[in-house]
């Protein structure tokens, strides 16, 4: 699953590649993995903004079209140089009006586009500048969810996946299974420093390292603390990372650092 880094990667190269590009023709090429008449909306439109709100991308096109993508497992969205010259992954295409294309390309096809009217209600993005300290201490008061499920919760934090809400919380050496609204003030401070650490660094080294979703873990790896350590040392305090089941995935921490 790719996590929001690599959704924000895709977003930036899309951003800079192709906002403000006409497309000429819009083709997709395998039936079923694009809901609403995709070709139609698309073709002759422009494409005013790229978008992302947590993992899920949103084109915007004119003539008020919002294209919803969801990235799934092995999907990608990128500029080609020549429309023409598509591998056989690729699910759909935007032909823009210079000869280059947006690729909508997925090995593994579960990747989904939809024409959607509205955006969906999401929680708060960590990397907006408004995701303050206090915001984050309004969501946590009085919930006696694990911290790590409730970081998870894409209606309090937006694309905070498994990997990062561990790596935040080891960060911050708070416990995963630790009841959300029993953290005080200075905790909750850290915590919410720790978040905005982990995911502006994830960014910056997925986008520079760029890569193909699904495997940007590989270039971060050695950048995580906890995540898919168990039994290694931790890198604090040198004691074997653990791993338990928390909301059906799993969770690594520090049994030591982690309180
Ligand atoms: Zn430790």
């Amino acid at each position: 699953m790719p996590e929001m880094p690599e959704v924000e990667a895709v977003c930036r190269r899309l951003r800079e590649e192709a906002e403000g590009c006409l497309v000429s023709r819009a083709r997709v090429l395998r039936a079923g993995m694009a809901s609403g008449d995709v070709e139609t909306a698309c073709s002759g439109a422009r494409l005013e903004r790229v978008e992302r709100r947590g993992k899920n991308i949103f084109l915007h096109f004119s003539g008020d079209v919002i294209l919803h993508v969801h990235l799934r497992m092995t999907g990608n969205l990128y500029v080609v140089p020549d429309h023409r010259l598509l591998v056989s992954t690729v699910r759909a295409v935007f032909e823009l009006s210079d000869g280059r294309g947006i690729v909508f390309e997925d090995p593994r096809a579960l990747g989904r586009m939809a024409l959607v009217e509205t955006l969906p209600e999401l929680g708060w993005e960590p990397l907006d500048p408004g995701f303050t300290v206090a915001v984050l201490a309004g969501l946590a008061k009085g919930s006696k969810r694990e911290a790590k499920v409730f970081l998870m919760d894409q209606g309090k934090v937006a694309g905070l996946g498994n990997i990062y809400a561990a790596e935040a919380l080891f960060r911050a050496g708070i416990d995963p299974r630790r009841a959300m609204g029993t953290l005080g003030k200075a905790r909750l401070a850290r915590l919410h420093g720790a978040i905005v650490m982990v995911m502006s660094g994830a960014v910056e080294t997925v986008y520079e390292e760029w890569g193909r979703p699904g495997n940007f873990v590989e270039a971060e790896r050695e950048r995580l603390q906890v995540y898919g350590r168990e039994g290694e040392g931790c890198r604090v305090c040198g004691r074997g990372v653990l791993r338990l089941a928390q909301g059906g995935r799993s969770t690594y921490f520090c049994g030591f650092c982690q309180r």
